[in-house]
C-alpha cells in the first residue's frame, strides 16, 4: 500500500462518508486502517470526513512516519485509543458496527461530547477495498502466481503415501521460503476426507486412486490468493472421473457469466443448476466464490444470498465442489479479475485432472 494510493483512498472514504450525511467516520479495524493509511502496525485508527486524521500509540512514531501519508493529521494519542478519539468528535458520527466489540462501542458512547450522534455504518471502506486498483492486481497476481509455484513443487514430490498433514506442512515451509506467508492454513484433504468442504488436514497417508482437495494461498506484501485444485493419485475410477467432469464443466460456465454488471447471486446460480440438474445439487452446500485481497474472504460475495453486484476491478474466486459424504470431493477454484467484458484468471494450474504419484 503506497502513501500515494493511499491518499486517494482517503479522499474517496470522504466522499461516501459525506454521502451517508456523516460528519466524520470511525475506522477502528485494522485491516481498513492499513488499507486507508499504509500503517501496517497494532494498534491504530482513523477519522475521515470533516478532518482526516490518524491515531496510534507511543509505540509506533517511526512506523507511522514511514508508512502513513502526507494527507494525514496525526493527533498524539494514548494506547487505548478510543477514548482520546472519541473526545474530539462532533456531529453525526459513523462507526464500524460489524467490526467494533459491544465493548469498544460501550467505551465510545461514555466519551463522547454531548450531542454527538453515533451512527452504525457498515462497510464503507470495505466497499471501497472490493474495487481493486493496479497497484493492489500486481499484488494479488504475484501471491497468486507464488502459490502456483508451490503446487507444482508440491505435485512434483508427490501425495500418494504422505499424510495430508505433512503435505500441508511441507507447503507452509516451502510459501515461507519464498518470502511469503499462507493466507490461510492449507487444506490437503484426501478420499473421504475431501468430502468435508473445510477439512483439517490429518494423519492418515493418501492412498493411491485417491482425489485429494488441495485448498492453499498466499500472502504477499498483506495481498492473499485462494486456489484449490483437486488431484488424483493414478486413476480414481469412473465415478470420481464422473464427478470431476462436471464440476469442471460447471466451472468454466461459471466463469463466463463473471463480467463487470452481472449479479452475484446470478454468477452463483450458473453452476448451481448445472450440478443439480446431475443430481447433485444437495452435495454443493456453499457459495460460488468470495472476494479476494487484504483478507482471503472480503466481498463481493457470489452466493444465492449475495445483493452484491460486479465491477470491475473485483477479485473473486470461482469454486463450485461436490462433495459425497464417505466417499470423496471435488473443488476447483479459480482467482479472477472481474472486467468490463468478462474476466482475467490469476490462477495458473491446469484444471484438467491430474494424475500424481
Ligand atoms: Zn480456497
Ligand atoms: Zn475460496
Amino acid at each position: 500500500v503506497s502513501a500515494t494510493a493511499a491518499d486517494g483512498r482517503g479522499a474517496r472514504l470522504a466522499e461516501l462518508v459525506g454521502a451517508r450525511e456523516l460528519d466524520l467516520l470511525l475506522v477502528s479495524d485494522l485491516t481498513n486502517v492499513r488499507y486507508l493509511t499504509g500503517f501496517t502496525g497494532t494498534n491504530g485508527a482513523c477519522l475521515v470526513g470533516a478532518e482526516r486524521a490518524f491515531f496510534t500509540d507511543f509505540r509506533y512514531p517511526e512506523r507511522a512516519q514511514n508508512e502513513v501519508g502526507e494527507g494525514w493529521e496525526r493527533p498524539k494519542a494514548e494506547r487505548e485509543l478510543l477514548p482520546g478519539i472519541a473526545r474530539r468528535v462532533k456531529g453525526r458520527v459513523g462507526f464500524e458496527d460489524a467490526r467494533l466489540s459491544v465493548r469498544q462501542l460501550g467505551k465510545l458512547r461514555e466519551a463522547v461530547p454531548r450531542g454527538v450522534e453515533l451512527v452504525p455504518a457498515g462497510d464503507l471502506v470495505e466497499q471501497l477495498r472490493a474495487v481493486k486498483d493496479p497497484g493492489e492486481l500486481e499484488r494479488i497476481a504475484a501471491a497468486a502466481a507464488l502459490a502456483d509455484e508451490v503446487y507444482r513443487w508440491a505435485i512434483e514430490r508427490g501425495l500418494g503415501g504422505r499424510s495430508e498433514r505433512q503435505v500441508a506442512r511441507a507447503c507452509e515451509t516451502r510459501i515461507g521460503e519464498l518470502g511469503a506467508e499462507p493466507s490461510f492454513p492449507p487444506i490437503v484433504a484426501a478420499g473421504p476426507n475431501g468430502a468435508l468442504p473445510h477439512a483439517e488436514p490429518g494423519d492418515r497417508a493418501i492412498e493411491p486412486g485417491e482425489l485429494v482437495v488441495f485448498d492453499m494461498g498466499a500472502r504477499l506484501d498483506g495481498y492473499c490468493s485462494d486456489c484449490t485444485r483437486t488431484f488424483a493419485t493414478g486413476e480414481p475410477g469412473g465415478e470420481a472421473r464422473e464427478t470431476y467432469e462436471l464440476v469442471h464443466m460447471a466451472q468454466l460456465a461459471a466463469l463466463t457469466a463473471v463480467r463487470a454488471g452481472a449479479r452475484g447471486k446470478e454468477v452463483d446460480s450458473v453452476p448451481r443448476e448445472l450440478i443439480e440438474e446431475a443430481g447433485h445439487g444437495a452435495r454443493f452446500g456453499h457459495g460460488t466464490g468470495h472476494g479476494v485481497g487484504l483478507e482471503v474472504h472480503e466481498g463481493p460475495r457470489l452466493a444465492a444470498t449475495s445483493d452484491d453486484d460486479l465491477r470491475c476491478g473485483n477479485v473473486v474466486t470461482v469454486e463450485p465442489g461436490v462433495y459425497l459424504p464417505g466417499r470423496f470431493g471435488v473443488r476447483i477454484e479459480d482467482l479472477v479479475v472481474v472486467t468490463d467484458d468478462g474476466h482475467r484468471s490469476l490462477s495458473g494450474l491446469s484444471k484438467e485432472l491430474t494424475l500424481v504419484d
